[in-house]
């Protein structure tokens, strides 16, 4: 294993954080997994999962049983978990900017497709390797002025040769669930079933380029791009399988789950063969994956206290009760429904919340949002 420490741009004279990666089995395969952990970094069971990959990937190096590198980053976000605003923790947003901390990754497409461009003019093929090559250079070539684009350029350029990319989040309260691009859907499938996902969100553009999308959507984007420059049919293969895993709840923290989180993510290398020992047998599959425009937020009207009427995990009918606010000094309960038919996936984990808070989502089969389709 090789240990690489990414110095980030300084905010202060005297100040200096650094991204730790570390970087198991053979290089110069052609072949790549990044896992990261806690890029929100409040979003605390990616940090126990990656604590358990860490002890078995080391394990899989000794017996040489990897066919590629794959790089893990175990705490992704050294800014934000040490952001503390009285007493508690702030890793979803930078404190200085306000700033996602899983937004605005950076377009690859225009630059890449600068260096390519003249290649391809001579009667060059865009190979994957010679793709990987020009997204690496455009990703060097990022402008970083603060600490905060400095982190999001060093994990972009971390992922962006990787043929795979496994983002570990949290929500509030949720069962586990996976965010990904709709073409992914096949390559992810053998993911969902070994992870035993309740619902996998698709979409290709869910606004504010989130990692994943960033990693993964740069590869049809840049084929097109590449198309209308050289006025002919550029055609680029998937060759970037990213998406977003939610490990349930933040206090879905234990060694049980975060064990059999890894071993899941290790088994879907396997599948992909850049691990040895491959599962026989998938598990079954325990969803079909739905539109991100089909997930309804549940919106509380008024501030008051919360009082869950269904379980996570339950398959709801449009108009069924889920949830009810009291507002404890007016006697007014009001009783909340399910807004569309679909599975309740994720819940607000505070059980007093203001007006106006995404108190629960459900996920439906209709895409009936549209523009930025992610929550702040
Ligand atoms: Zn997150």
């Amino acid at each position: 294993m090789i240990e690489r420490r990414h110095a980030l741009i300084p905010p202060a004279p005297g100040t200096q954080r650094e991204l730790l990666s570390l970087h198991y089995g053979p290089t110069g395969t052609g072949r790549k997994a990044v896992i990261q952990a806690s890029l929100h970094a409040d979003e605390v069971p990616g940090l126990l999962v990656a604590h358990h990959l860490r002890r078995r990937l080391a394990e899989l190096e000794a017996h040489e049983a990897l066919r590629g590198e794959v790089v893990l980053v175990p705490f992704a976000n050294p800014i934000g978990l040490s952001q503390r605003v009285l007493q508690a923790f702030e890793g979803r947003f930078e404190l200085t900017s306000g700033e996602n901390f899983n937004r605005h990754y950076a377009d690859l497409v225009p630059r890449a497709a600068d260096l390519l461009e003249p290649g391809l003019r001579a009667g060059a093929v865009a190979s994957v390797a010679t793709v990987r090559e020009a997204l690496r250079d455009a990703c060097v070539a990022l402008p970083a002025t603060n600490e905060l684009e400095s982190l999001r350029r060093a994990l972009l350029a971390l992922a962006i040769d990787a043929e795979v990319v496994l983002d570990l989040h949290s929500d509030n309260e949720a069962v586990l669930h996976l965010y990904t691009a709709t073409q992914l859907w096949a390559d992810i499938e053998p993911l969902a079933r070994l992870m035993g996902s309740r619902t996998v969100l698709v979409a290709d553009r869910s606004g504010d380029d989130p990692f994943d999308e960033a990693c993964s959507m740069v590869w049809p984007r840049l084929a097109e791009e590449l198309t209308k420059r050289l006025n002919r049919p550029i055609t680029l293969p998937h060759a970037c399988v990213a998406v977003t895993v939610e490990l349930r709840g933040e206090h879905d923290v234990d060694h049980a789950l975060a064990a059999a989180d890894a071993e899941a993510l290790i088994q879907y290398l396997a599948w992909r063969g850049l691990v040895d020992g491959a599962p026989a047998q998938l598990p079954a599959l325990a969803c079909e994956p739905t539109p991100l425009a089909g997930s309804i937020p549940v919106v509380a009207p008024h501030g008051g206290v919360l009082v869950f009427l269904r379980e996570l995990g339950d398959t709801l009918r449009r108009g069924e009760p889920l949830v009810e606010v009291v507002n404890p000094l007016d006697g007014v309960a009001t009783v909340l429904a399910s807004p569309t038919d679909g599975v309740f996936y994720a819940r607000e984990s505070r059980r007093f919340v203001p007006a106006g808070t995404r108190i629960a989502k459900v996920a439906g089969r209709e895409a009936v949002r549209s523009g930025k389709l992610l929550s702040d």
